[in-house]
């Protein structure tokens, strides 16, 4: 028979394993390193008595308890910009002005929701994890510079957080982001994450294309920002079910789409973003997004 004390030890020694095993797993701090680092920490875990009831806690959801939760609005924003006489519909369709944006920001704070990133969605969707009351997600593609210079800045007024999905070609050209502005947004908190090399549709992926459009640009921006890309947001919102493997086989946790069906097989893959034009008010706006997502 095992001595009470070191029967006590023991089941601490599981918890503390347990522990720095999932904050490793969970910090997302070099997708490699968690890697080997789980890897070499399992059969320690293997051999001692981890408590069952975490364990059963940290369970992923079936992807039909995933499609039940309730979802969480993600916004998507392109250019910040005022639009110049004669600019077509398209651009009004993927641009708000910075007047706009300022108001937007402001409404979302006065009705007391609170921005979320996506490792935040990501527990709460696979593990039923809790969010703020008011949960929303900012998202911002194609990496404008004005994303930095307007968006960000009006966002701290808030201590609001986004999201930016960057396609790794653009970063440093001219009206785009430069690799110095990235990685500020990660040091002060925000996601930069993967929008593809060159914005390809998914669906005309080639054998090199897992590679250069998933593998690569998740490294480029993990050395920039020194921290791990884990989601990706496909170019048009399109996707197929090749795709969604290729992402799996990249250690992707999360996609998004716009504002179309969810896959009910992969929801973690599909999952659902508003894009928010410049032809909307901000109130208009509010009103999409409790309809969109409700
Ligand atoms: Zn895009």
């Amino acid at each position: 028979m095992i001595p009470f004390f070191a029967q006590r030890k023991k089941t601490l020694l599981a918890l503390l394993l347990w522990i720095s095993v999932y904050s490793f797993s969970c910090s997302g701090s070099d997708g490699e390193g968690n890697t080997k680092i789980s890897e070499a920490m399992a059969p320690a875990t293997e051999k001692v008595m981890v408590p069952s009831a975490i364990v059963q806690e940290r369970k992923m959801a079936s992807a039909e308890e995933i499609m039940k939760r309730k979802q969480v609005p993600v916004l998507c924003y392109h250019h910040i910009r005022d639009p110049k006489p004669g600019q077509s519909e398209t651009f009004r369709s993927y641009s708000v002005s910075p007047a706009q944006f300022a108001e937007q920001m402001k409404a979302l704070h006065d009705s007391g929701y609170q921005t979320i990133l996506p490792d935040q969605l990501y527990n709460y969707l696979a593990y039923g994890d809790p969010l703020p009351e008011k949960p929303v997600m900012l998202t911002f593609d194609d990496t404008d510079g004005e994303q930095y210079t307007i968006g960000a800045k009006e966002m701290d007024k808030y201590g609001f957080k986004g999201v930016f999905f960057i396609m790794t070609i653009s970063i440093n050209k001219p009206r785009y982001m430069s690799k110095e502005e990235l990685k500020d947004l990660a040091q002060n908190g925000h996601a930069i994450e993967s929008h593809t090399w060159d914005h390809k549709n998914v669906k005309k992926y080639d054998e090199t294309d897992f590679e250069n459009q998933l593998m690569k640009p998740k490294k480029t921006i993990e050395d920039i920002t020194g921290k791990s890309a884990a989601y990706f947001a496909y170019p048009y919102g399109i996707w197929d079910n090749n795709a969604i493997e290729l992402l799996k086989k990249a250690d992707f946790k999360l996609a998004f789409i716009l504002s179309t069906k969810r896959d009910s097989a992969n929801p973690l893959y599909t999952v659902r973003r508003m894009i928010v034009p410049g032809t909307w008010s901000t109130q208009g706006m509010m009103k999409a997004m409790k309809k969109t997502f409700e």
